[in-house]
């Protein structure tokens, strides 16, 4: 029989709205994995809070959770930052988790923090790596620093749970074993509608919401662009390959586009299966976004731009040349295949 007690649990918060996960608990759940693989006696546990939401504990299963950790109450309907912060809360001090992994969305940035601070623990935000020190046996988590120049592996010695946010998109989405099952721990929420000073009164979805992280196909301009004209060229391009437009930071500093398509350590961080830089010189701040793109078309006019080091083919030359080009051999595709 396993000491429960004893058991180093490694928890991953299982974010949903509307009764769906978001896939970067997923992404979580298989960082958490490779973790257990490194920490003897530990175990990959879900936490999941909300209404009627039983059905995604078979989800994370299946993506490596053996246990999940349930709140199920109406009070959680809708996400608000107290019932969520002290119901999870209570789960880590009833359970003692070692470490603690959430999304570094809106949502579980807001609630991370929160819970970091009731429990008293740090929380390392913004991950881009996880690993498990080979000596000390406790959480590595590596983040950039001072503007994205340096990288710094950041240690939780003494409290605990070690926590840690990672941005969608920036670990893989691992493979779900579609067999898997696990046990679910029910836990009531020591708290009521009347002990919340905040009340959902309505919700309004965004319209028109952009969302890069999870397209498949993103056609990229920089400053090399030269004017806010240049991006009717990209979109023109993305839309004949079903993709999205992104972007560097001085587009949107400049106002040229919103700050929805911007890539990189203060926007977006993206892994599509084509991302195609255009004019873009490839800062470190804008390749942490990027770097894990499936494969990477860079166009720039200087054959050093330190974009072709990562880039999986580069063509040096003229963005206003090369993308009419690129533009007119996919539309004689389209029309070849129209046609057959
Ligand atoms: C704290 C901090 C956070 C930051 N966060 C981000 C971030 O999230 N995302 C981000 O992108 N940046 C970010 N930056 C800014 C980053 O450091 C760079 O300044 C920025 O990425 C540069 O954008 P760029 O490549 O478009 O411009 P540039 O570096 O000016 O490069 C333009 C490129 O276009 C090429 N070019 C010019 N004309 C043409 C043409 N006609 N055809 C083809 N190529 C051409 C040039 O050779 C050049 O390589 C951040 C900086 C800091 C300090």
């Amino acid at each position: 029989m396993t000491d429960e007690a004893a058991v180093k649990r490694i928890w991953v918060f299982i974010e949903q709205e509307e009764g769906r996960a978001h896939q970067v608990s997923w992404e979580l759940m298989g960082a958490a994995t490779k973790l257990s693989q490194e920490l003897e006696g530990s175990r990959v546990e879900g936490v999941l809070l909300g209404y009627n939401v039983a059905h995604i504990a078979e989800e994370a299963y299946r993506y490596g959770a053996s246990r999940v950790y349930l709140i199920d109450d109406p009070v959680l309907e809708k996400y608000r930052n107290l019932p969520y912060s002290i119901g999870a809360s209570q789960l880590v001090q009833k359970y003692k988790p070692e470490i603690f992994l959430i999304g570094a969305t809106t949502l579980g940035r807001d609630l991370g923090s929160s819970i970091a601070t009731r429990v008293r623990t740090g929380l390392t935000a913004d991950c881009t790596e996880l690993a498990i020190d080979p000596n000390l046996k406790i959480l590595a988590a590596t983040r950039p620093t001072f503007g994205g120049n340096l990288m710094a592996t950041i240690l939780c010695r003494t409290h605990r749970p070690q926590m840690a946010t990672v941005r969608p998109r920036v670990l893989p989405l691992p493979e779900p074993l579609p067999t898997a099952t696990g046990e679910l721990i029910r836990e009531p929420l020591d708290l009521s509608e009347d002990d919340i000073p905040v009340q959902h009164v309505g919700f309004i979805p965004r319209t028109g919401g952009l969302n890069i992280e999870y397209a498949d196909v993103i056609v990229a301009g920089g400053r090399g662009l030269g004017s806010p004209d240049g991006i009717k060229l990209l979109e023109e391009l993305a839309n004949l390959l079903g993709g999205v437009v992104g972007v560097s930071r001085p587009l949107v500093d400049a106002g040229w586009i919103s700050y929805e398509h911007q890539v990189g350590q203060t926007g977006k961080t993206v892994r599509p299966k084509l991302y195609i830089a255009a004019g873009i010189s490839g800062a470190v701040q804008h390749r942490v976004g990027m770097a894990n793109s499936d494969f990477i078309l860079a166009i720039n006019t200087d054959p050093n731009a330190p974009i072709f080091q990562i880039a999986s083919l580069g063509i040096v030359g003229d963005l206003y040349e090369v993308i009419p080009e690129l533009i007119n051999q996919v539309k004689a595709i389209h029309q070849g295949t129209e046609r057959s």
